[in-house]
């Protein structure tokens, strides 16, 4: 079983409004045995439709300040790491270098969330252009920002960008886009980082994790080992969703660790 999310979402994200204490309890109940908290920070995301102030920023010392007393409250029952999900862009390698260095995160996911500061989560993306030029240009951005930021642990949900598609996962494959993605994970590689493995996919009704899993078996065939898993929750009841095909397809393609971090270093879980 995995026993560790690595990737969730509370009410210090836009687009979650769950309480970090209901995350807690909630991932305990799972039997889980270390979590990450991962709220977003995507520097200058442009303005959403009924958000007020800023979206996607929050305040990392008050962050900080309310993990460090679960950490104590629950101290003996689960494991709470202070993570991040970062927002990349090409722009912003100084100020996430900035950011990390500042505070002692646990973990840090690197993830893609704007093609040319358009988030294909509200379909503009898709506007007037097929599905596979969206694809293929966010997989060349993909490898863009990692050329420009690299601040981050592991690279998060890396074709994301397939779950809003006109029709999503209709004619994609790993294969359509190998070169794009092998130059994505030979780059990940070179830098010493990992990717994640993130179930968020399924719930999306995708029928596959992200990234598919003939991406992670191709990441483990050029010698990937670090790869967290998380299932993306925004809400208590998606933590640790569909963590036994995550097994499954970490098993399939060869795995038999998963990582999780502490203070930035990868440590090894075996799957058991
Ligand atoms: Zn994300
Ligand atoms: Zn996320």
């Amino acid at each position: 079983m995995i026993r560790s999310d690595y990737h969730m979402h509370t009410e210090f994200s836009t687009d979650s409004e769950a309480p970090v204490g209901s995350m807690i309890e909630a991932a305990i109940q799972k039997g889980l045995t270390e979590i990450c908290l991962t709220d977003h920070y995507d520097q200058d995301y442009p303005e959403v439709p009924d958000v007020e102030g800023v979206p996607f920023i929050f305040d990392v010392d008050a962050y900080f300040r309310i993990l460090e007393k679960y950490r104590e409250s629950y101290k003996g029952r689960i494991r709470i790491c202070t993570g991040i999900e970062l927002g990349l862009q090409p722009h912003l390698g100084a100020f996430y270098k900035d950011l990390t260095s500042k505070y002692p995160f646990d973990f840090v996911i690197g993830s893609v969330h704007l093609i040319h500061g358009i988030d294909p989560y509200y379909g503009e993306a898709f506007r007037g252009r097929t599905d596979e030029e969206v694809y293929a240009e966010t997989f060349r951005l993909t490898l863009e920002n990692l050329n420009m930021v690299s601040d981050f642990d592991v690279l998060g949900h890396i074709d994301y960008v397939v779950r809003y598609g006109k029709e999503k996962a209709e004619h994609y494959s790993y294969r359509k886009y190998a070169d794009e993605i092998d130059a994505i994970l030979k780059k990940v590689l070179d830098m010493g980082k990992g990717i994640e493995l993130n179930t968020g996919g399924y719930k999306y009704g995708l029928g596959f994790c992200n990234p598919h899993p003939d991406i992670i078996r191709r990441y483990r065939e050029l010698g990937g080992e670090i790869i967290t898993v998380g299932a993306d929750a925004h809400c208590p009841e998606h933590i640790a969703y569909d963590f036994a095909k995550a097994k499954a397809v970490l098993e399939e393609c060869g795995f038999r660790y998963y990582t999780v971090f502490e203070e930035r270093k990868p440590v090894f879980r075996k799957i058991d």
